[in-house]
């Protein structure tokens, strides 16, 4: 069998815990499986790494950037490689361009788009376990890339989608995926399955346990992942098309607090305003989820939407520029402290007052509405971000406590 596993930062944090990977990588090789390991950068590396970038220069290239974050990976994986050769097991580390995964352009967002598997399938046929470094790639001018924080997921569904492994096992450090982060919930229950369009939301939607390209990819490439603790030997959780499980309504809450509201006043109550106004935007790569757009009143309308709260600056200084000119309107309003929550479950589709129950249980803590969205599968309200913990727990216990 040729398996894929990948084990993310806190997993390989220090000595002790390189270790305990390495033996299960080894006990894994001792079976006479081929073995292809995918790791993230050591415990909180990347964010240090990011700090001591912004310190040197707040305004740093993202090329170079990327430049940084990849030795993070580099470190992880030849220490490995040492530490399975001190237990007798033969292993050579590799990164993204001695393996040539190739990505676009983008820095600091790059997506995958193609892997060289020669390299990777020589050194397994040469009986080696293969150390490869999650979340970076190389792009079209040969330089390093990187592919969005949590990225490594990515890297490893899209080994095995390239090496058509027999398995892709994702360590962490919880058991696997819950109805809701553990560390916020108390009473979020581990998932034995859950499907691909599911995981994709909730890790959409703020769920950092998987990076959302890397459902997307299983999904496209049929990889079925496992997601399960570096630190005990529980069965984890099963990512996959369909679930055998008996359907739930709701499956999983997400939250994010890396979301921010603008609100433009007074815009001109006719027709192309709209366009105008997320068309600027689109053109500067901002993305636009929540929008709400007000009844006509006295000839003008407000609009309001969320951003990134990481793209929030470059949204409002795009807007202030197009103010009098093609986008005229009375004022910008803008508001950081906003968070999202959001249930997920393919039982939704056929089932009326999800989103009654799940608004009852946020008046149930008192916490106020600022906006709803909702799809097929998804309700998602923004809340004021102090109220996070409180609503988060009132609308999984809500739904997710009965079942
Ligand atoms: P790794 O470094 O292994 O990639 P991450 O920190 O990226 O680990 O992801 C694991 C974390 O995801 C957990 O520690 C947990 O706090 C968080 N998390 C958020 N939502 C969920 C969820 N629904 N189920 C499990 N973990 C979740
Ligand atoms: N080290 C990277 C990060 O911290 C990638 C990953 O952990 O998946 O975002
Ligand atoms: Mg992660």
């Amino acid at each position: 069998m040729l398996i894929v596993k990948k084990f993310g930062g806190t997993s390989v944090a220090d000595k002790e815990r390189i270790y305990n990977v390495a033996a299960r990588c080894a006990e894994e090789y001792k079976k006479g499986n081929e073995v292809v390991v995918v790791l993230s950068a050591m415990g909180k590396q990347t964010d240090i790494l990011l700090a001591q970038a912004r310190d040197i220069n707040p305004n740093a290239s993202k090329r170079e950037i990327d430049m940084l974050l990849t030795t993070g990976e580099q470190i992880s994986v030849a220490l490995m490689a040492m530490a399975l050769d001190a237990l007798g097991i033969p292993a050579v580390s590799l990164n993204a361009f001695q393996v040539a995964m190739h990505t676009t352009s983008v820095y600091g967002n790059a997506r995958l788009k193609r892997i060289d598997t020669d390299r990777v399938r020589n050194e397994l046929e040469n009986k080696r376990v293969v150390l490869v470094t999650g979340f970076q790639g190389v792009n079209k001018y040969d330089d390093y890339t990187t592919l969005g924080r949590g990225g490594s997921d990515t890297t490893a569904v899209a080994l095995a989608a390239a090496l058509h492994a027999d398995a892709c096992e994702i360590y962490t450090d919880v058991d696997g995926v819950y109805t809701a982060d553990p560390r916020v919930v108390k009473n979020a229950r581990k998932l034995n399955e859950i499907t691909y369009d599911e995981m994709l939301e909730l890790a959409s939607l703020g769920a950092g346990v998987l990076h959302n390209r890397s459902v997307e990819m299983a999904k496209k490439y049929g990889v079925q992942l496992v997601v399960r603790s570096s630190l005990n030997n529980e069965e984890g959780t099963i990512v996959k098309e369909v679930v055998n499980m008996e359907k739930m309504l709701v499956s999983g809450v997400a939250s994010d607090t890396n979301t921010a509201r603008i609100a433009v006043i007074g815009l001109e109550d006719q027709p192309g305003v709209a366009f105008k106004l997320f068309n600027h935007l689109a053109r500067h790569n901002v993305n636009v989820d929540i929008i709400l757009q007000s009844v006509g009143r006295d000839g003008t309308k407000d609009i309001s939407f969320t951003v990134k709260e990481d793209d929030l600056e470059e949204a409002v200084a795009t807007l202030e520029r197009h103010r009098g000119g093609s986008l005229k309107c009375q004022k910008i309003d803008v508001e950081r402290d906003v968070a999202k929550v959001s249930i997920v479950g393919a039982g939704m589709m056929s089932n009326a007052g999800v989103a009654a129950k799940m608004f009852e249980a946020l008046y149930d803590v008192g916490v106020n509405i600022k906006m709803i969205s909702t799809s097929e599968i998804r309700v998602t309200v923004l809340i004021n971000a102090a109220h996070l913990e409180k609503a988060v727990n009132a609308v999984h216990d809500k739904f997710l406590m009965a079942q």
